[in-house]
C-alpha cells in the first residue's frame, strides 16, 4: 500500500512523503500498525506486520505500485482532473486511483495476478452501484511486448473478460497516464497441404487452407491513449457469452472507433 494513516493526526499520507520519526502509521482499512518501507531501490510503501490478516495491499507487486504511483503523478498535473486520491476506500472496494475527470467519477483498477475474474466482476458491480466508472488496466511488460511482436497471444481469463466488457479492447498501462489498447483479432493458422495414396492406391490430399485458431488471437494495437483525455463513461448492460459473464456496469472506455 502506498498510503497509510499517520496516527498522530489521523491524516492519510503517502509513504514517499512520510518519515519513520513521524510514525506510527496505521493501515487505512484495518487500523493495525504498518511498517514504513523506505528502501533505496523499491517504491516507498507501507506493509502490514506479520501475521497478515488484512487484505488491504495484499498481492501488490513493485510493478503494480509503480503503475499506481505513475498514474497518480501524471493525473495530478492535469487541469481537468480533480478529487484525485490514491487507494480511495469506498467500503466494499478500494480504488487504486480515484478521481473526477471532467467531473466524471472514475476508478482506475490495476489488474494483479491474485485477482480472479470473480473478484473483477464483483468490484465492477460495486463501482456501478456507487455510480463510478471503472477503468481496468493490465501492466505493459516484456511478455505483452513479445506477444505484439510475435503477432500471437493466448489471452488469460481476465484479458478475455476485459475484452468482452470494453467493447473489444484491453488496456495496458505504459507510463504516466498513457495506456496501450489492444484488440484480440482472430488468429489464422495455415494447415499444411499433405498428399498420400490410400490402401487402394487412390490419390488423397488434405490441408492447404487457413483456419481460425481456438487458442490464439492476434493482438492489434493502435496509438497510446491518455486516461485524462481519450476516454468517456459508458454504461453496459449485463452480457453473457460462453464462459464470460459481464454484469451491468459503468465503464470508462476510449473514444476511438474500431481500429482493427
Ligand atoms: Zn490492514
Amino acid at each position: 500500500m502506498l498510503c497509510g494513516i499517520r496516527a498522530s493526526d489521523n491524516y492519510k499520507v503517502l509513504a514517499s512523503s512520510s518519515e519513520k520519526v513521524h510514525g506510527p502509521y496505521l493501515c487505512p482499512k484495518c487500523r493495525q500498525e504498518v511498517v514504513l518501507k523506505k528502501g533505496k531501490i523499491k517504491i516507498h510503501h507501507f506493509a502490514h506486520k506479520p501475521p497478515v490478516t488484512c487484505s488491504h495491499g495484499q498481492g501488490e507487486t513493485e510493478a503494480h505500485r509503480n503503475c499506481k504511483i505513475g498514474i497518480y503523478n501524471a493525473l495530478i498535473t492535469k487541469p481537468n482532473v480533480t478529487a484525485l486520491e490514491l487507494e480511495k476506500d469506498f467500503g466494499p472496494v478500494v480504488a487504486d486511483v480515484y478521481c473526477l475527470i471532467n467531473n466524471v467519477p472514475v476508478a482506475i483498477e490495476v489488474q494483479r495476478s491474485n485477482l480472479s475474474v470473480n473478484n473483477i466482476t464483483q468490484r465492477t458491480e460495486e463501482y456501478a452501484k456507487l455510480g463510478i466508472n471503472v477503468l481496468w488496466v493490465g501492466l505493459y511488460n516484456e511478455a505483452v511486448q513479445k506477444q505484439i511482436e510475435d503477432r500471437r497471444c493466448s489471452p488469460k481469463a481476465w484479458e478475455k473478460w476485459c475484452h468482452a466488457a470494453y467493447f473489444g479492447r484491453v488496456y495496458y498501462w505504459y507510463q504516466g497516464d498513457l495506456v496501450l489498447p489492444i484488440h484480440f483479432a482472430a488468429h489464422k493458422l495455415y494447415v499444411e497441404e499433405t498428399e498420400w495414396y490410400d490402401s487402394s492406391g487412390n490419390h488423397q490430399s488434405a490441408g492447404g487452407y487457413e483456419r481460425f485458431s481456438k487458442r490464439y488471437k492476434t493482438p492489434v494495437t493502435t496509438s497510446l491513449l491518455s486516461i485524462a483525455h481519450a476516454f468517456q463513461p459508458r454504461v453496459k448492460q449485463a452480457w453473457h457469452q460462453g464462459t464470460v459473464s459481464i454484469p451491468n456496469c459503468r465503464l470508462y472506455v476510449d473514444r476511438l472507433s474500431k481500429w482493427w
